[in-house]
């Protein structure tokens, strides 16, 4: 598959990055994933923008403009659309670049690292089916850092939280914060249904503020289903009518079982099909 590496294309396989960048060697960058369907992008403008604040959080200089990242991404799925299929994700990744001395201070004049590739996604949802089992999480409390607005490299947390529930055949692990307050996912944002209200966390540093999450929150908006940015406890989780999570992965995926408990009567819910079928129908649009 072609890749792109600091202002060229070129086969994947061929790309080469000094052992010395800070992407490497500390975790020193800010990615994104943005995904595809039928060789249109969703959310593009929303995943540049949460980009372009993360690289100004760590004070990385952003080194490509809106309309340079957007071909780059486009020529990606269109030159790997044969071999990948017709669902891409395209990641982006900017790291602050390689710097001889191994030294925690932000170093002066070294030229961040530009990488991006594309991959099949396999989208657990897909656009003409939706009906869907539902799927079964973990749960566990919260023990990355405090940062996680910040849509940062660094993923060991999220990597042994995902796997934490990964290895017991769990989708994804849901996360709660010392107050048992859901925060959100190891790679998704948290959504409940209760009596008919759609429930998400309200964004701060405890958790990334998802472009899923608000594509979903702009078409709930648009059609009038009843929705707000609250918190909840794990005990509101563990009652609640529908659970879902999302990500440019995943969509909106339905879980019917969060550790031992099951939701509700461990059906998918329809406010979940009403959703989801709003969200596949507009999410070019948003
Ligand atoms: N939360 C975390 C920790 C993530 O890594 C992700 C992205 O994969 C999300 C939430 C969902 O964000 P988005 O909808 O922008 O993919």
């Amino acid at each position: 598959t072609t890749a792109y590496l600091n202002g060229e294309f070129l086969p994947l396989q061929e790309a080469r990055i000094s052992p010395l960048d800070r992407g490497f060697l500390f975790g020193d960058g800010i990615y994104e994933v943005v995904p595809s369907y039928g060789g249109r992008m969703v959310g593009f403008s929303q995943h540049f923008a949460r980009m372009e604040k993360g690289l100004a959080m760590v004070e990385i200089a952003p080194s490509l403009t809106e309309q340079d990242t957007r071909d780059i991404c486009q020529h990606l799925i269109d030159s790997n659309r044969e071999t990948l299929g017709e669902n891409i994700g395209v990641y982006l990744h900017v790291s602050r670049g390689a710097d001889t001395r191994r030294f925690h201070a932000y170093p002066e004049g070294v030229q961040p690292t530009v990488f991006a590739f594309a991959f099949a996604l396999t989208a657990p949802v897909n656009a003409d089916r939706t009906i869907h089992a539902g799927a079964k999480v973990a749960i566990t409390q919260d023990l990355r850092w405090q940062r996680c607005h910040i849509k940062s490299t660094a993923l060991l947390g999220n990597v042994m939280h995902f796997q934490q529930g990964y290895r017991e055949g769990n989708a994804e692990t849901i996360l709660f914060n010392g107050d048992g307050q859901i925060t959100e996912a190891s790679s998704s944002n948290v959504f409940i249904v209760k009596d008919g209200e759609v429930l998400t966390p309200p964004l701060d540093n405890q958790l990334l503020p998802g472009i899923t999450r608000m594509l979903v929150l702009a078409c709930l908006q648009k059609a009038g289903i009843p929705h707000s940015e609250s918190w909840f406890s794990v005990d509101e989780l563990n009652s609640a009518d529908e659970v879902w999570l999302t990500s440019s992965g995943k969509e909106i995926l339905p879980v019917v079982q969060v550790g031992d408990k099951t939701i509700a009567d461990g059906k998918v819910g329809p406010v979940w099909e009403q959703a989801f079928t709003l969200y596949s129908k507009l999410k070019f649009e948003l």
